[in-house]
């Protein structure tokens, strides 16, 4: 059944920082997106789409509203979303005081599932459509991710966390039964519907050896499987890496030993980092996730774009929830924009959006899928409102250009910018 939604229609085609805005940006002011069997048919100007359609064919109009691709969030864990904003510490101690006694309560499936419903329909009031989601070590609270991401259709990747030292207890597996574990996960969920399965070892400094070992065993049985983790985040994680792995070059290094880095290896903030360390993630297909709300609110440093893009290192977005302060992937923009303008780098709008869509698609490499509004990808959007709130719409009125207007959006922005999100060409189903 085809479908045509009208609004402007705005979406990249390249990183805006590295191409002319006109060839990365696609721009129509009276656009339509033409959708069938959840899959993008066209976009373009609606002049010259709409004498060609069908008289059957629905039209949804949007006027004053902007059609984007879904957001694409890098880096979340949803057993975090209850301790957003919790107060006063950096990494390792908020680890401790916060993280690990939420994710304890993971021990119990029904919180497990009923945390899972509330994480995703948060992300699709956001318009994030898709997400790299870290569980717990628990393996139902992959399952229970899983399943509520296919309830509502999502293209979403997780894992069950892998972590067997230097935590509680409670919260440790073993070599042995996370590599059993994550592998049933895998052949219960990657490639059912949209779903793909993370090998995710929390950090370097929770496993041990004998587990880093079995995550690369895995990683090497399953190439297009994804690897998630955490990666020079704060400079006391750094330190203690560096004590607990003296023979490594670097923290990346200690992953490349065991065979995680790789392409689909997705790192989380990748802060501390060298120029030999950034080309080899580069040379090796690895992406970074920049967190930048997680990173000011931990106090953990500030991700250099430049550096990593002038190594050729894919980045995209994250929210990284619950050290992270929000789940809008158009606030965190508006953090990445400042953590840039502090080391004299510029974050214009259009690139802002790159980030949050095809950029995050190219790092997760699901680009042949979402992340723009190409014929054949997937029909995720969402459909922003630049006057949701009085001061948004006081200060669009004023906006001569598209660039001012996004800009605007994005810094001002919150849910309710986001005026409807559309799920494979479905409005998304919030339950
Ligand atoms: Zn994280």
């Amino acid at each position: 059944m085809r479908k045509a939604f009208r609004a402007a229609v705005l979406h990249c085609l390249a990183d805006p920082g590295e191409s002319s805005a006109s060839s990365a940006l696609e721009y129509f002011e009276d656009g339509l997106l033409i959708v069938e069997n959840g899959l993008v048919v066209e976009a373009g100007a609606a002049t010259a789409l709409l004498p060609q359609l069908a008289d059957d064919v629905s039209i949804a109009e949007f006027p004053g509203k902007i059609i984007v691709p879904g957001f694409i969030d890098c880096h979340v864990h949803y057993p975090q979303l209850d301790i957003i904003a919790s107060y006063g510490e950096q990494l390792l101690d908020w680890l401790k005081r916060y993280a690990y006694p939420a994710e304890a309560r993971f021990a119990d499936e029904g919180h497990a599932n009923e945390v899972a419903d509330a994480f995703l329909n948060e992300l699709l009031r956001n318009g994030t459509t898709t997400a790299l989601v870290f569980a717990t070590v628990h393996t139902h609270s992959a399952d229970a991710i899983f399943t509520a991401a296919e309830l509502r259709g999502m293209r979403l990747i997780a894992g069950k966390v892998l972590m067997d030292s230097n935590c509680p207890d409670e919260l440790q597996d073993t070599p042995e039964s996370s590599y059993a574990d994550s592998k049933a996960l895998i052949k219960r969920w990657h490639g059912k519907d949209r779903l793909g399965y993370a090998i995710t070892p929390r950090f370097a400094l929770t496993s041990s050896a004998e587990q880093l070992t079995a995550a690369g065993q895995l990683a090497s049985e399953y190439p297009d499987v994804w690897v998630h983790t955490h990666l020079a985040e704060n400079k006391a994680e750094v330190e203690e890496v560096a004590r607990q792995f003296p023979k490594s070059r670097s923290y990346l290094d200690v992953y490349d030993h065991y065979g995680l880095l790789r392409e689909r290896s997705v790192f989380a903030h990748c802060l501390h980092m060298d120029d030999t360390d950034r080309s080899c993630m580069a040379a090796k297909g690895g992406a970074a996730a920049f967190c930048p709300t997680s990173n000011l609110f931990l106090g953990s440093g500030l991700f250099d774009l430049r550096a990593m893009r002038a190594a050729s290192v894919r980045v995209g977005l994250g929210t990284d929830v619950g050290g992270g302060t929000t789940l809008s992937l158009l606030r965190t923009a508006s953090e990445a924009y400042k953590v840039l303008h502090l080391q004299d780098q510029a974050l214009p709008a259009s690139r802002a959006l790159y980030l949050a869509t095809l950029g995050a698609a190219e790092a997760l490499y699901l680009d042949d899928k979402v992340g723009n509004f190409e014929p054949g990808k997937e029909a995720d959007f969402v459909v922003l409102d630049p006057a949701a709130s009085s001061i948004s719409n006081r200060r669009s009125r004023i906006a001569t250009s598209i660039e001012e207007s996004l800009f605007a959006i994005t810094m001002l922005a919150d849910d309710r910018n986001v005026a409807a999100t559309y799920v494979a060409g479905k409005p998304a189903a919030i339950k």
